[in-house]
Order: C-alpha cells, then sequence, then structure tokens
C-alpha cells in the first residue's frame, strides 16, 4: 500500500535560484529517457553556488546511468565524474533531479537507501510521468531535502516560497551520457 510521505514547511530563509537555462536542459535530458521505448527513468545533477541564504543552480550534469522503466542508477565512476567536474568548474552538488513512471512524486525507499549522494542540505527532486509534460511548476514535483539522516519532504507552500526561476542567471551543462 503506498502511504503518502509526510510534507514540511521548515523554518528558515534559504532561497534557490534556478536558472531558467537549467529548467530547459533537465527537461530535455528526462525527456530524452522518456522517448526510449520504453520510457525509462531519467536522472540530472544540479550543481551551482552558495552564498549565504541563496542556493544559485547554473550548472546541469547529466551522468552516465543504467535505466529502465522503473529504475535508475550510476556507478562509482560516474560518482566520481560528477566529484571531478564541480571541482574543476568550482561549483558544489546542489540537488539531484530523476522521474518517475506514474503521478506518485514521493521517495520511493529505493530512491532513500540507493541514492549516491546523501549530504546535509542536498536537494532531491522527483519528477511525475517521466517529465513528458514538463515538470514546471515544481509543486507538482516531489522536492526533497537531506536533511539528519532523511530525505522530508517540502510542502507546496515552502516550494512556492523558496524556488524562484532566473532567467538573468546563465548555466552550464555537461553531458557523460554518451
Ligand atoms: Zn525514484
Amino acid at each position: 500500500m503506498f502511504i503518502p510521505r509526510k510534507r514540511t514547511t521548515p523554518n528558515d530563509s534559504t532561497k534557490y535560484v534556478i536558472s531558467k537555462n537549467a529548467i530547459e536542459i533537465t527537461q530535455k535530458v528526462l525527456q530524452d529517457y522518456a522517448h526510449l521505448k520504453p520510457s525509462n527513468e531519467g536522472l540530472v545533477y544540479w550543481c551551482g553556488k552558495k552564498t549565504h541564504d541563496t542556493v544559485s543552480i547554473s550548472l546541469v550534469i547529466a551522468p552516465k546511468t543504467t535505466s529502465d522503466w522503473g529504475y535508475i542508477s550510476t556507478s562509482n565512476r560516474a560518482n566520481f565524474d560528477l566529484v571531478k567536474t564541480l571541482a574543476e568548474k568550482n561549483q558544489i552538488h546542489i540537488g539531484q533531479i530523476h522521474s518517475h513512471p506514474g503521478t506518485v512524486v514521493d521517495h520511493s525507499d529505493g530512491d532513500d537507501l540507493d541514492a549516491s549522494f546523501k549530504t546535509e542540505g542536498l536537494i532531491s527532486i522527483v519528477v511525475p510521468n517521466y517529465c513528458k509534460e514538463g515538470f514546471l511548476p515544481l509543486t507538482t514535483c516531489g522536492v526533497h531535502r537531506y536533511n539528519q539522516g532523511n530525505f522530508q519532504r517540502f510542502s507546496d507552500k515552502y516550494v512556492s516560497q523558496h524556488f524562484e526561476i532566473s532567467e538573468k542567471l546563465s548555466c552550464d551543462f555537461v553531458d557523460f551520457r554518451k
């Protein structure tokens, strides 16, 4: 039986500013996976900078993955590629975005257990329907943050008030899929 995850509205002043270009790149990569036959889950990493309470997303990395209709994973080598790219570009890992086959956008047990990265504050966004219809507004997704050992899903209120999309912020793209 599916039990929806409890939603949280943390009392903090963190702002997440996402480059509009990062949204477009993410959508394109997830839709590449969606266009496979059958559709596959897709995954990208969001990276950028953090200054005081503002987190900016200005780099999208598409890791090399193993995927099928209901599953996606990365290798140690792919994780190394991410860390190396971050070091080269002087950016930090901000989150992971992956798609699900249906409308359930809570983290699955596997998403909790097998996440390659579990660092405090890491964002994890789950996009419904293989991103076939895009993933905006973000409240159509499950937006989680790793906090004290668990991925906690934000309320729509928190997502609406703390996430914004910027046309001014540029975005870089590194693609390891081939
Ligand atoms: Zn998942």
